[in-house]
């Protein structure tokens, strides 16, 4: 049986980085696609605002708490959660199950060239790498065909989606009968670090639950969408106590 927390009325998995690995070695010998979701405070309120989102991420083979504000939301309704798993750690342990099992990877998402460095990163870091394509994520439906169609002949095993929430999540869920893939995970900003175009925040801000604050800090435009982090706080407080 599932081991999940409703959160805000998404349902996410209560389970370690360790289980979820074991997981998704399950999906990769498996015959269908799987969904992997990563949401964290922002994408929890946009949930709630957004009742089709809200529905996508419970559609999800595997969901996983990202970010501090999850973890904490979990004890207020008693359930809380082993461990925080950051959606970056989850892609980098798929990675390094794809390059140990000899599985293929498709990136999909982020700026012009950033899915190109990551790869050319990746085939640094794991020789023979099996990385069948890449495309960036600003297309147009046009486009958009073409991708799936590449996507289709190539059939990787995994496809890494980044497109920002929550295009990614409606990206994977639409396109969920195409895919030829046993894994669409999205992974949003992480192709950027795996690119090093951005830098995951010190060991010392991950410890601390402060990994918010570094991107901040590094980003102040950010300010807007960190706002939501007190917002599902509330929001998640409230939820729990009136359940
Ligand atoms: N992105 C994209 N197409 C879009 C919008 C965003 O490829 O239409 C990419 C963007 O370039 C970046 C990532 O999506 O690589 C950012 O995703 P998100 O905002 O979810 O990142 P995070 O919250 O993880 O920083």
């Amino acid at each position: 049986m599932r081991n999940a927390v409703e959160i805000v009325g998404v349902n996410i998995d209560n389970i370690t980085l360790t289980d979820a690995v074991i997981k998704m070695e399950g999906y990769l010998d498996g015959d269908r696609l799987n969904m992997i979701f990563t949401p964290n405070s922002e994408i929890l309120v946009d949930a709630v605002k957004n009742i089709e989102f809200a529905q996508i991420l419970n559609s999800g083979d595997l969901v996983v708490p990202d970010g501090i504000g999850v973890v904490i939301a979990s004890k207020f309704y008693g359930e809380p959660f082993g461990e925080r798993v950051a959606g970056y750690d989850l892609m980098c342990r798929l990675i390094e199950l794809a390059y140990i099992r000899n599985k293929s990877i498709y990136f999909l998402g982020g700026r012009e060239g950033v899915a190109e460095e990551a790869a050319k990163r990746l085939r640094q870091k794991y020789k023979d790498i099996n990385i069948l394509g890449v495309h960036n994520g600003y297309f147009d439906d046009e486009e958009e065909k073409l991708i799936i169609n590449d996507i289709i002949n190539l059939k990787p095993d995994i496809v890494f989606v980044a497109l920002g929430a929550p295009r990614q999540e409606k990206w994977i869920f639409n396109n969920r009968h195409n895919l030829p893939s046993k894994i669409a995970m999205g992974v949003g900003g992480s192709i950027d670090v795996v690119a090093g175009v951005t830098k995951r925040a010190p060991d010392f801000y991950q410890k601390a639950g402060l990994e918010w604050l570094y991107r901040l800090v590094k980003d102040p435009k950010r300010i807007f969408r960190i706002l939501k982090l007190p917002k599902f706080i509330l929001l998640s407080l409230y939820d729990a106590k009136t359940k």
